[in-house]
């Protein structure tokens, strides 16, 4: 704490993404400084651009890479730096913060966390093949868990892969596969037992690290809110032959796997969801400052004033609960109230702080060029998705307070 000793109260619209909270760590800070470096070379112009142009900002993609940040949680053996959660939330956040929102975050989510289940239950021969280039950046990869039929209801699941010989074949959908028009690579969930011969329904899932390829399979862009650099789509695959040697861990343990390191993703959506708040809320103290009204700044009001305050309030108290959370992770807690909890109230808290800065630039908020009407659109997405509003509730329902499961 002695580097904030005497230190003077900087307001959010001074602070930009450089600005340095007091409870971080020493590593947490570096982390926040390297990478806001390396976010001031793209504007919210730049965003803008590629929001509009639906393009994937490789740009930053590289540069990231290029300095070891898509490693950041990965082993050092295989190329990374092996800090934590805690180092990857501050990461995370600070993009989006930059104007980078969603889209800047999404781009390289899935690096930062998404392969932990190779890295927990790979083979040495998977990991090596598999780690380093994803780590260098020479190779994307996207997510496959959700499915047109079945959504949330993720044991449910359709999607089938038959063992034959040395190979699988794969039959069945995903939708809103992030990313799946450039990956190279797909972490995709299937089952290999289907539901009515199996104990339980967490078994006979399967988890397979494959190549995207496009010769057996279709993958075709849904049309969406935001994040539109960021693209999502539909996966329809046909006798898809993966081979045997990209099966992780046992055949049948893939949704254990899935679920280890859900907390973690949980805590970094929560970070990618505040960084687009507090984009927002400086951009709206700005503008507030600056645009004069009836001979007065619009921000002596209290009408403008005050729900900024209660948002910036709103945005530390899930901060908070999302630090705790990520530091809890560090240090081998393994419930979920927390992560939830900071998800589902970062979610809120941006959604709410996204809203008002629109509201605050009146029918400046409205036009494209003051950025914060992309904010608001992409402030949907962490409220719906990995896990929605309604499913942390039944979780907290349940496992905190004790209600009986409603579903
Ligand atoms: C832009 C975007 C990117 C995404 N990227 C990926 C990705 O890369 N990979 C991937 O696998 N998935 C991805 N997803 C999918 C995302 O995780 C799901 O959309 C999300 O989990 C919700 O599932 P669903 O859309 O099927 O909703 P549904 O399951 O159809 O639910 C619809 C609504 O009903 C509510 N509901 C359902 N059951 C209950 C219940 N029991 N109690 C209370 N409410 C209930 C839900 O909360 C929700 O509000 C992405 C989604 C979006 C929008």
């Amino acid at each position: 704490m002695d580097k904030n000793r005497g230190r003077s109260f900087q307001t959010i619209a001074a602070r930009k993404a450089e600005f340095s909270q007091p409870d971080f760590t020493d590593s947490e800070r570096t982390v926040r400084e390297a990478i806001s470096k390396i976010c001031s070379k793209y504007p919210d112009e730049y965003w803008l651009e590629h929001d509009n142009n639906h393009k994937f900002p490789h740009d930053l993609y590289n540069d990231l890479a290029r300095d070891g940040w898509l490693g950041i949680c990965m082993p050092q053996e295989y190329g990374g730096s092996e800090l934590g959660i805690a180092e990857a939330t501050v990461m995370m956040q600070t993009i989006s913060e930059s104007g980078a929102g969603m889209a800047g975050a999404s781009s390289i989510h899935m690096n930062i966390f998404g392969l932990e289940p190779v890295v927990k239950f790979g083979s040495a021969e998977q990991k090596k093949r598999w780690l380093p280039p994803l780590i260098a950046g020479k190779e994307r990869a996207c997510f496959g868990v959700t499915e047109p039929n079945t959504g949330l209801d993720t044991l449910k699941l359709q999607s089938f892969a038959r063992r034959q010989g040395d190979h699988y074949l794969l039959n069945g959908s995903k939708i809103w596969i992030s990313t799946a028009q450039i990956a190279h690579k797909i972490l995709i969930l299937v089952r290999t037992t289907p539901l009515d011969q199996v104990k339980k329904p967490t078994q006979g899932l399967s988890l397979f690290y494959t190549d995207m390829d496009r010769a057996q399979m279709q993958v075709t862009e849904i049309p969406k809110l935001g994040r539109a650099a960021v693209d999502s789509n539909v996966l329809f695959f046909e006798n898809w032959k993966v081979p045997a040697e990209d099966l992780i861990g046992e055949e049948g343990n893939g949704f254990k796997m899935i679920m280890h390191g859900m907390n973690a993703e949980r805590v970094l959506v929560g970070a990618e969801a505040l960084g687009l708040g507090y984009a927002a809320l400086r951009r709206a103290a700005t503008y507030a400052q600056e645009r004069v009204v009836f001979g007065r700044p619009i921000g002596k009001n209290q009408s403008i004033q005050h729900p900024l305050a209660e948002s910036w309030m709103s945005l530390e108290a899930a901060r908070l609960t999302i630090y705790l959370a990520a530091r809890l992770y560090d240090q081998g807690y393994t419930s979920g109230e927390y992560a939830n909890a900071g998800k589902y109230l970062a979610a809120e808290a941006a959604f709410e702080a996204c809203q008002r800065a629109v509201l605050t630039h009146g029918g400046m908020g409205y036009a494209k060029e003051y950025h914060v009407e992309r904010y608001l659109r992409e402030a949907m997405l962490p409220r719906i998705a990995p896990v929605s509003r309604e499913m942390i509730k039944n979780y907290i329902g349940e496992k905190v307070l004790g209600l009986p499961k409603s579903y």
